[in-house]
């Protein structure tokens, strides 16, 4: 009878565990039965998704999909939950990866990165915040760590209101990229920071597409901003009188409360370290922004001027606040020249004049941006990698190609530590492996990367030509140099049906993660980003203390043409790699359900073109065919060999003999592991926290 019960019992436990997993999923898609299958992996996807689990695994890859809404697993008490426990005994979810980067950056001594990526909106800003607050609760503290905890956490608010803006894609979507860097002390307290920026999007300043903001700070001001303030830099309480800010024609978003948000970001600033003078300066600049956009020209097409009202009402407005004077004024509509030693004035014609105010607004804003940065860094004395980037393939212009480029580098520094390092090693070790056919998106970085003949070689090219050289001279010389190559189009060389799709002015990339044509138009001005010379000078006599270190003088007798746009984030992204590969990676993949930003959507068509373009199915199946960890047999023995009295205290045999003889007395079965030339892999992560719980327990 009892034997009936039991059998009963296990059937039901195993029942209940076959719904449960047949409701809820698997939590690593590694124990997918048919692991082959694109739809069965998104069947899983959408099975959690339903029951809000937004993460599951691929081995140590965390796959996570925004839930637009707010779920109850970011409590203390889920952080305590994932604090020093191994992977697999709790449910998915980013404090285990944030909590496994700190262990084995504790236990073995090696600096960590964790690499989140996904496109616009996917939630990788949240990721790292999370992260970010994941340590800030978790880690050990003092009063002087505090401070930096403190720092580190306000200094997100701050750099989002003045790097983020709402996009059609996401209501708070960053437009630079950033790299976060904390440093831990020998007790594994964190006790400085370092943060990296790249690429703000400056031509956000003066334009938005329809549907779209300028960057956050505009309006927190202005809704925000107290009385007293805002009379002090004359500004109104009304978005919509500012040309910077009416372009997008979308003062207000239903999910952003400027008034709280101006509120948190002030005293944020306080809480970095910024004195009242600063913050009184760096608000001076954002309010002479948005008067220098009001700017309007007048007078004949050649010859461009002021109008008068304009002229009472801002200019003034814009100079007292830069404390700049009539120079200003000048050079808004001359450029000086230096010709065989003669100072001459030449007169600019309406369109001049607007780009070079237009120019000298990004100038002022994207300067003081990275003022903004400095300034948080020398506060975070001391500094997890977090990259969060985005991915707009809507309106693709040179900014576009910046980023899409870096989306491409960071694939491919995947592919190399993921799949390719991961495969070449096999081999190196002689261990008996199925080969996994994958992506190797090289071709597209040399594409543009390459010295000589890839795209940013040859856009820099044109820049400095003198002559006739225009975006469309640039495209032809693309389609002379690398018109051949498989992973390039353009009108002319497209067949039929592509060229009902594409502009004469436009080329067609094709990305690992899909198509994108960007239109040529503005890439030479944007890559040479040059403010004239007098504005320059100009903005170096500024009595804004500010102003004065983002212009400075010997910038004005540098002969030397600074490096062009492009060639500039080629080499911030190359030092970039060259900081992550220095560093143990563990990967975050942040998908978009919908395009729609609603809770519970999920929007198979555009999910399954993100998991095709992360490369997860690729993942998952070098995954199966591999082993989750492995270590030097020197190291393995040193680390273990307690557990076994055959190896305690030291093996004088070979290595491999002395791992085998310690894993035999750990009882590991044969199908867990194999002996590699140098190193023993072990299949399953579970296999080797046993053996961590061991010593442990001992
Ligand atoms: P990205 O940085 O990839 O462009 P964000 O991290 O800014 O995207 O996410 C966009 C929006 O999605 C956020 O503002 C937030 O409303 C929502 N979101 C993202 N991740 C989460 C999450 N884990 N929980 C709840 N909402 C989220």
């Amino acid at each position: 009878v009892r034997g009936v019960v039991a059998s009963d019992g296990v059937r039901a436990m195993m029942e209940s565990a076959l719904t449960a997993r047949d409701r809820v999923g698997v939590q690593d898609f590694v124990l997918l039965e048919n692991y082959t299958s694109e739809a069965a992996f998104i069947e899983n996807l959408r099975k959690r998704f339903k029951e809000n689990l937004i993460y599951t695994y691929i081995g140590s890859v965390l796959v996570s999909v925004n839930p637009y809404k707010d779920l109850e697993i970011y409590t203390k008490n889920h952080m305590e939950r994932y604090r020093g426990v191994n992977f697999y005994e709790v449910s998915p979810h980013i404090y285990a990866v944030a909590d496994n980067s700190y262990r084995s950056m504790r236990t073995e001594g090696k600096d960590q990165c964790i690499l989140i990526s996904g496109e616009s909106g996917a939630g990788k800003t949240e990721a790292s915040k999370k992260i970010l607050q994941y340590y800030a609760v978790t880690c050990p503290a003092s009063e002087q760590v505090q401070t930096v905890k403190d720092r580190l956490l306000q200094s997100n608010p701050v750099l989002e209101a003045f790097g983020n803006a709402k996009t059609l894609r996401n209501d708070n979507s960053s437009r630079f990229g950033k790299y976060m860097d904390i440093q831990f002390d020998f007790k594994g307290a964190p006790v400085g920071g370092h943060i990296i920026n790249y690429l703000l999007e400056k031509s956000r300043v003066v334009h938005q597409n329809h549907g779209e903001r300028n960057f956050h700070i505009f309006y927190q001001l202005i809704e925000g901003g107290e009385e007293d303030l805002l009379r002090h830099l004359g500004l109104e309480r009304n978005p919509q009188q500012y040309q910077y800010l009416i372009k997008g024609n979308c003062p207000k978003v239903s999910s952003i409360n400027d008034r709280s948000d101006w509120k948190v970001v002030r005293k944020a600033l306080t809480v970095i370290g910024f004195s009242e003078n600063e913050v009184e300066e760096l608000l001076n600049i954002i309010a002479s922004v948005l008067h220098l956009g009001n700017v309007q020209y007048g007078g004949e097409d050649s010859h461009a001027c002021i109008t008068s009202d304009i002229q009472i009402k801002y200019l003034p407005r814009v100079t007292l606040v830069l404390s700049v004077f009539a120079c200003l004024h000048l050079s808004l509509t001359f450029l000086s020249l230096c010709v065989f030693h003669l100072q001459l004035m030449s007169p600019l014609n309406l369109e001049q004049a607007s780009s070079a105010r237009d120019a000298l607004a990004k100038a002022v804003y994207g300067r003081t941006f990275t003022w903004l940065v400095n300034k948080i860094n020398a506060s975070l004395t001391y500094t997890v990698y977090t990259r969060t980037h985005t991915v707009d393939n809507v309106f693709s212009s040179f900014e576009q190609f910046c980023i899409n480029y870096c989306n491409e580098k960071l694939q491919q520094l995947f592919i190399e530590l993921t799949l390719k390092s991961e495969q070449d090693e096999y081999e190196a070790e002689g261990i008996t492996w199925e080969p996994v056919q994958y992506f190797n998106n090289k071709i597209i970085c040399d594409l543009v990367e390459e010295k000589f003949k890839g795209i940013i070689s040859i856009l820099d090219e044109e820049c400095l030509r003198p002559g006739d050289a225009s975006d469309l001279t640039f495209l032809e010389k693309l389609e002379d140099t690398v018109g051949g190559h498989a992973h390039f189009v353009t009108h002319k060389l497209a067949d039929a049906k592509t060229r009902k799709v594409m502009g004469r002015d436009e080329f067609r990339l094709l990305h690992y993660a899909g198509e994108v044509n960007y239109n040529v138009n503005g890439f030479l001005d944007k890559n040479n980003d040059l403010l004239f010379r007098n504005l320059k000078e100009v903005m170096c006599m500024s009595e804004n203390k500010i102003l004065t270190q983002c212009f400075n003088r010997e910038e004005l007798s540098d002969k030397k043409r600074p490096d062009t746009a492009a060639t500039q984030f080629k080499a911030s992204l190359a030092k970039l790699m060259e900081i992550l590969m220095s560093k143990e990676p563990s990967y975050v993949r942040c998908i978009k359900p919908n395009d729609s930003k609603q809770s519970g959507r999920f929007d198979e068509v555009l999910i399954r073109h993100q998991v095709k373009y992360l490369g997860l199915m690729e993942n998952l199946r070098v995954r199966r065919a591999g082993f989750a960890y492995r270590r030097r047999y020197e190291v393995f023995l040193q680390r273990y060999k307690s557990l076994c009295p055959g190896t305690w205290p030291n093996w004088d045999g070979k290595l491999s003999d002395g791992v085998s003889t310690l894993v035999k007395h750990l009882g590991y079965k044969p199908e867990e592991y194999k002996m590699g030339r140098s190193k023993i892999f072990i299949r399953f992560p579970k296999t080797l926290f046993a053996t961590e719980d061991a010593l442990e327990t001992r």
